[in-house]
C-alpha cells in the first residue's frame, strides 16, 4: 500500500479473475485470512473457517486467540 501503483489490479485466484481492490471477493477466495499479533504487530496467516484457534506469534511469542468465521 506504500506504493504508488498506477492502474487497475487483477488478480487470478483459482481460476477466478478479479478486477480491482474487490477486498472481499479476494478475502472470500483465499482459504486464510491475515492476523496482526496484538502485542508487535506482525502479520500472519490463518486459516479460515476453523472457529477459535490458538496463535502463536513467531516473532514475540504472544499467544492469542482468533475467531476464524467462516464469512
Ligand atoms: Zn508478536
Amino acid at each position: 500500500m506504500s506504493m504508488n501503483i498506477m492502474g487497475v489490479p487483477a488478480f487470478l485466484i483459482g481460476g477466478e479473475k478479479v478486477v480491482g481492490f474487490d477486498s472481499v471477493k479476494i478475502e472470500n477466495l483465499l482459504d486464510y485470512t491475515v492476523e496482526k499479533c496484538p502485542k508487535c504487530q506482525t502479520r500472519v496467516r490463518v486459516p479460515k473457517g476453523k472457529g477459535k484457534i490458538k496463535i502463536t506469534c513467531k516473532e514475540c511469542s504472544e499467544e492469542y486467540i482468533i475467531n476464524t468465521k467462516n464469512n
